[in-house]
């Protein structure tokens, strides 16, 4: 009997898993909206949204208001996520279980402290394609690429290099810096970036594992964004990951702008290990806690050197407060401290979203959205000669997420501060970038087609 449960269980785990890997492959391979008809007019674009099955998540989020009194056009997401309306109560009812229970919270709240972190596992999991064993959230992004790197970067006299994409976010830069430094490395001759072609905007997959195998013994990891901040190029995980390996290096990734915005199978892709923010595409505020990935294949590799803590060690043990650190399996035993419970509140929160709404329809909204977008821009640039609106975000939907990132050439700054003015939120980049960024939990089709009409007011 419970062999049958349990293979019945497992066949439905399966199907489902499969039915998400086969919608993602094929709207990986053929363009699923390729055909679909769109129309330049208001009505169309509301249209869209009536028929938008994930339309009720707009109403979750607490939207800004520009000063007009109007819902801002909150293109932003990319940058810090909008706030939950069901954040302030999660943060409540641990404030409440604090002035209620005091320390007795960690074993007698609703969401007991002790294991509050584990509430996170399961969701975060699935968000990046994981198995439970494999994630744990804890600390901030930039304090998780240094335990990580304390780990998974150990330089030898013949293998010491890390590739990373040209121009990575700064904190990023400063971090791998250091970490050289603190090995006794220079960083000049020790970090190895890679930039796009003369005359290209963004990085070809060929030429970064070409960069690897060139690299080859000398190669000790390739640290590399999932999403990059700048162009909104999403690289090829898996590939990197492969070729990086071949030739016996580790690869390693900052999913900053990757969780929440496009499909990720970090287990099967072997990725090493990645972290990533959690208050961007993943709404739980700013400052608040980050995900960690670590391989299953180092889940009891305990001669790993890590940086210790005491939530790192083993908990059947912990409050024994013995000597000798025992980690836990897993990504858990790379914890140091115990649970952040008010960032968590919100990320949790945040997560049930996510979990409602279902990363493969979330993926789904969002190439319909960039379609549209795609389609109104065309129309837009052939309407007029004033500006002319250059997308440098590969226009491949395997090589990019919800951002777009705008050049317009001898109005940018100025373009994005009409836009600020007229109630829409876009992000600039010196020095010449306008980025934005439609996400499919809040943002309309209306909101796009308001945006490209306000471009031909300027
Ligand atoms: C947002 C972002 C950061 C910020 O790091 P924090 O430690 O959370 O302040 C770092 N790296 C990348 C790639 C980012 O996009």
């Amino acid at each position: 009997m419970t062999i049958i449960y349990l293979l019945s269980q497992w066949r439905t785990a399966n199907i489902k898993h499969l039915t998400a890997f086969l919608v993602c492959k094929m709207s990986n391979t053929l363009n699923l909206f390729e055909n679909m008809k769109f129309e330049n007019s208001l009505a169309f674009a509301q249209s869209l949204d009536a028929q938008d099955e994930l339309r009720k998540f707009r109403s979750f989020f607490h939207i800004p208001k520009a000063q007009s009194g109007k819902d801002v056009i909150y293109f932003t997401g990319n940058s810090l996520g909008l706030q939950p309306v069901t954040a302030k109560e999660a943060v409540l009812q641990e404030l409440e279980d604090w002035a209620k229970l005091g320390g007795e919270g960690h074993f007698e709240g609703k969401n007991p402290w002790f294991s509050y972190h584990k509430l996170l596992t399961e969701p975060t999991a699935k968000l990046v394609g994981a198995k439970s064993i494999e994630v744990v959230v804890m600390n901030t992004l930039t304090v998780n690429l240094h335990l990580l790197m304390v780990s998974f970067y150990r330089p030898t006299a013949q293998r010491n290099k890390i590739l990373m994409e040209g121009g990575a976010f700064p904190s990023d830069q400063y971090a791998v810096e250091s970490q050289v430094r603190f090995h006794g490395l220079a960083p000049e001759t020790t970090i190895v970036e890679i930039f796009p072609r003369e005359g290209e905007t963004y990085l070809r997959t060929e030429d970064i594992t070409q960069k690897i195998k060139e690299i080859g013994n000398e190669l000790a990891l390739v640290l590399f964004g999932g999403v990059n901040y700048y162009t909104g190029q999403a690289f090829d995980i898996q590939s990197i990951t492969q070729k990086a390996h071949e030739i016996g290096a580790l690869a390693g990734f900052d999913l900053a702008h990757a969780a929440g915005n496009i499909p990720l199978r970090l287990h099967d892709w072997e990725v090493d290990f990645a972290t990533w923010c959690t208050y961007k595409y993943l709404n739980s505020g700013a400052g608040g806690t980050s995900g960690v990935f670590i391989h299953e294949k180092y889940a009891d590799n305990q001669d790993i050197p890590r940086f210790a803590g005491w939530w790192g060690h083993d908990e059947n043990e912990r409050f024994l407060m013995k000597k000798g650190f025992k980690p836990m399996r897993g990504a858990e035993g790379w914890q140091l401290s115990n649970a952040q419970i008010l960032p968590m509140a919100v990320h949790k929160a945040s997560l049930e979203l996510f979990e409602a709404a279902g990363m493969d329809k979330l993926w789904a909204k969002h190439l319909k959205m960039n379609q549209f977008f795609y389609f109104l821009i065309d129309e837009f640039n052939q309407s007029q000669t004033k500006i002319q609106v250059e997308v440098i975000t590969p226009k491949d939907e395997n090589q990019s997420g919800c951002q777009l990132s705008l050049v317009i050439k001898g109005v940018g700054k100025k373009l994005y501060n009409f836009l600020m003015e007229n109630g829409v939120s876009t992000g600039w980049r010196e020095p010449e970038v306008v980025r934005i960024a439609p996400v499919p939990l809040y943002n309309t089709f209306e909101e796009i087609y308001s945006f490209v009409e306000l471009l031909g007011k300027f």
